[in-house]
């Protein structure tokens, strides 16, 4: 299916900008620019229709979700290969990202009435003559914002579990991939059951801006910590509630007793796959003493064998935002300044917009390449004496989301020692692939979730209902409240709570 921006908004924008390929230079297609009445005219229709998609109910909304998936399921093909063309990413990466994303929107249709259906709680020997429920409520609409490097699989996070809940969605895909942010909202036209349920603005950070400044209900941020404080800063001056999904540092610790072989394989994967630019790749190893140099001999070995590419064959794209080859290089020098060891390539392997794998070893804790985020095909290997050393590290930078470790024995150990939101043991990236597992991170790399139960409840507030089922003669709420019933209370509390202090 060929993307068609929408021409009536085009010519409506008063500016457009164009998506191009960061292999070719091609250009994927031309996009308005939602300027802040535009923007507001879309969130004030996707406000005006909130109710009504609300009402659709669990079953409603589960079957034009389940539509959804299916059509993307059929145009997996096309998704896949706008994807590919906007990112420079291989074709079944992109594939693999379109996939994962239709599983979210099944899951996330199919489990909200069980998550978010009303629930009886126990009202306690105080209140007993009370019915006590949680109502889960929607938020309205919701804004999303979203990055480039997992164009379709990221904002489906938050787009099809606020749906799932009973928000409509305004979603803002990044200036770099608009295309498939189009095609996306083109999807859901073809199946939805009326208009403003789902709408897609393309634009600049200024639309992003714009969005955050509407009458949204709730704002889900995915992209760079720098501006995800911006967001918050934002929505803070009007109380609008945030999920921020923001960069990491993953480490991956790898223990004496590991698989060494499916631990180098997996690692390499994990760092350079999608051209280092998952906010979930690996970007340090802690391995152990005793078997680092085998890990680092296999490591390198089949890194050798992957290349960077544009064509059939190639294991990964180029940078798709060519600005971030600057953060690459000045975290390559800096770390070859402080004594780092390139176990394989250098400086010299950033080129035309491809950077070709980099391995390096020992390099100072407090370079660039150990404390911040480089979003590219490059890996800093450190070797530690034991897993209390690797778990310190891995947890003393700012960013706190996700890690990997790999032991055949110590595994859920060790994962219990780090501080970030999701942790693999001996797999890579597993756990953004299924459905019932909560996504998100800690520190700087933000708070909230997406995905599982706990993504179907951030995009709902819980509203508590207690009504009087039986009347008694004890009134605690009221200026009539007796002296009996005072006492009563007090010897309750007491029979209740009032015991020896250990
Ligand atoms: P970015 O912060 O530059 O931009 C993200 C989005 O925010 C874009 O759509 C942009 O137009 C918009 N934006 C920019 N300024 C804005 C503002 N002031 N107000 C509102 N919106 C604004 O990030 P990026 O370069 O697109 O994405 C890469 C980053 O995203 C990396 O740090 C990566 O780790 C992170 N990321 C995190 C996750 C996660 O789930 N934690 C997933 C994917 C990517």
């Amino acid at each position: 299916m060929p993307v068609k921006p929408n021409t009536a908004r085009s010519k409506s924008a008063s500016k457009s900008f164009e998506s191009i390929n960061p292999a070719t230079g091609e250009v994927v297609g031309v996009f308005p620019v939602f300027n802040k009445a535009e923007v507001d005219q879309v969130v004030g229709l996707a406000n005006s229709v909130s109710e009504k998609w609300a009402d659709l109910g669990f079953r409603g909304r589960y079957l034009v979700l389940r539509d959804w998936a299916s059509l993307l399921t059929r145009e997996m093909d096309s998704a896949a290969n706008l994807i590919h063309r906007e990112t420079g990413k291989p074709l079944s990466d992109a594939r693999l990202e379109v996939a994962l994303a239709i599983e979210h929107i099944a899951w996330a249709g199919k489990y909200a009435p069980k998550v978010l259906g009303r629930q009886n709680r126990p009202s306690g020997l105080l209140m007993f003559n009370m019915a006590s429920q949680v109502q889960r409520v929607p938020f309205g609409v919701v804004g999303v914002i979203g990055p480039w490097n997992y164009p379709i699989f990221t904002p489906i996070g938050s787009i099809a579990y606020s749906l799932a809940a009973g928000n409509t969605v305004v979603f803002k895909p990044s200036e770099y991939t608009p295309a498939i942010g189009a095609f996306l909202e083109e999807c859901w036209n073809r199946i939805a059951p009326f208009k403003g349920i789902f709408t897609t603005i393309t634009g600049t950070p200024e639309t992003g801006v714009a969005l955050t400044e509407s009458a949204v209900g709730k704002i889900s941020f995915t992209g760079s910590t720098r501006t995800a404080k911006k967001v918050a800063a934002t929505c803070a001056e009007r109380m609008i509630p945030v999920v921020l999904e923001c960069g990491g540092k993953d480490a991956v610790l790898v223990d004496r007793d590991a698989d060494i072989k499916k631990a180098a394989e997996m690692t390499l994967w994990h760092a350079m796959s999608n051209a280092g630019q998952s906010c979930i790749g690996a970007e340090r190893v802690y391995v152990h003493r005793a078997i680092a140099d085998r890990f680092k001999m296999e490591i390198v070995t089949m890194a050798r064998e992957i290349k960077p590419g544009f064509g059939e064959g190639a294991n990964y794209g180029p940078a798709t935002m060519p600005a971030q080859l600057k953060v690459i290089k000045a975290h390559i020098e800096d770390a070859a300044k402080r004594g780092g060891k390139f176990l394989l390539g250098d400086k010299n392997s950033i080129k035309d917009g491809f950077v070709e794998p980099v391995i390096l070893a020992d390099v100072p804790e407090d370079s660039l390449a150990v404390t911040e985020e480089t979003f590219g095909p490059t890996l800093v290997i450190n070797t530690v004496s034991n897993m209390d050393e690797a778990v310190d590290l891995a947890n003393s930078t700012p960013y706190g989301l996700g890690a990997a470790v790999w032991s055949k024995r110590n595994g859920k150990k060790i994962a219990s020692l780090l501080k970030c939101g999701m942790v693999s043991v001996n797999s890579a990236f597993s756990f953004a692939a299924i459905g019932s597992l909560p996504f998100g991170g800690v520190k700087d790399s933000g708070y909230g979730r997406i995905h599982g139960a706990e993504g179907l409840l951030e995009f709902t507030y819980p509203r508590t209902v207690v009504r009087r089922r039986i009347r008694i003669p004890l009134e605690f709420t009221s200026f009539n409240r007796s002296e009996r019933a005072d006492r009563i209370l007090i010897r309750l509390i007491r029979i209740l709570h009032k015991r020896r202090i250990r």
